[in-house]
């Protein structure tokens, strides 16, 4: 029903604020390699923030708690991640009008990537959170659609897929964002982006399987 619903959006929420809170210096240190070191920060302000809003409200039913994470994500964090997490969590928001089922969840994960190259532009090579993102919701959809696996298996087959993402970033070169200003120097490091998008799916899966 709607309200096991509601604690479980706020759980999972609260899971990756805390996650990405504690990984605030390890982010910051990807991001000092080959950007400018501020992408841990803004991602903890940001989902600190984020968290806090969505605990506030009241009664919301789930297609609310995330538009509003990403109101907040927007209005909190500047740089290329504020309106790439934000505006495309509020866009995405409106696939669970209907509430959480492994159908609109499909929905959901497909319309978040959708909006994410909509707004950056980025395709899988570029060194950046897509590169993570596309293998881990195609993943998701065909575990969910041809395998018909039970949801939270499904998303433990994305965060893999979302897994070997982040590390096919590290040998590349750059072609979006302020990695790109480095070049070839950008080789050899893992995208801040992509490892804050697998932390983020690693707490899904976590309150999925609570
Ligand atoms: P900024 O680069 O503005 O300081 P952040 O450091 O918070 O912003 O975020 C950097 C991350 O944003 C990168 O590691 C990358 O994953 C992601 N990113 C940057 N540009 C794009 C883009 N055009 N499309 C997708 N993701 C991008
Ligand atoms: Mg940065
Ligand atoms: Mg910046």
């Amino acid at each position: 029903d709607e309200a096991t619903e509601r604690a479980a959006v706020l759980d999972a929420i609260e899971r990756i604020a805390t996650r990405i809170e504690r990984e605030r210096s390890a982010l910051t240190e990807l991001d000092s390699a080959i950007g400018d070191a501020d992408h841990g920060g803004n991602m903890a302000r940001g989902w600190r923030a984020a968290a806090d809003a969505v605990a506030d409200l009241d009664d919301p039913d789930p297609a609310t708690m995330v538009k509003t994470a990403g109101k907040t994500l927007l209005s909190e964090v500047g740089g290329a991640s504020g309106p790439l997490y934000g505006g495309s969590l509020v866009f995405a928001s409106t696939a669970l009008d209907d509430g959480i089922t492994a159908e609109t969840a499909v929905a959901f994960a497909e319309t978040y990537l959708e909006k994410v190259q909509d707004r950056g532009d980025a395709s899988v090579g570029d060194k950046t959170m897509v590169d993570a993102l596309v293998p881990a919701v195609h993943t998701f959809k065909k575990s969910i659609e041809v395998d018909d696996l039970p949801p939270a298996e499904a998303l433990a087959k994305a965060v893999d897929a979302a897994e070997r993402g982040v590390e096919f970033t590290v040998p590349i070169r750059a072609a979006k964002g302020r990695a790109s200003y480095l070049g070839w120097r950008s080789v050899g490091h893992q995208d801040p982006g992509a490892t804050s998008t697998l932390f983020i799916m690693e707490e899904l899966l976590a309150a999925a399987q609570a």
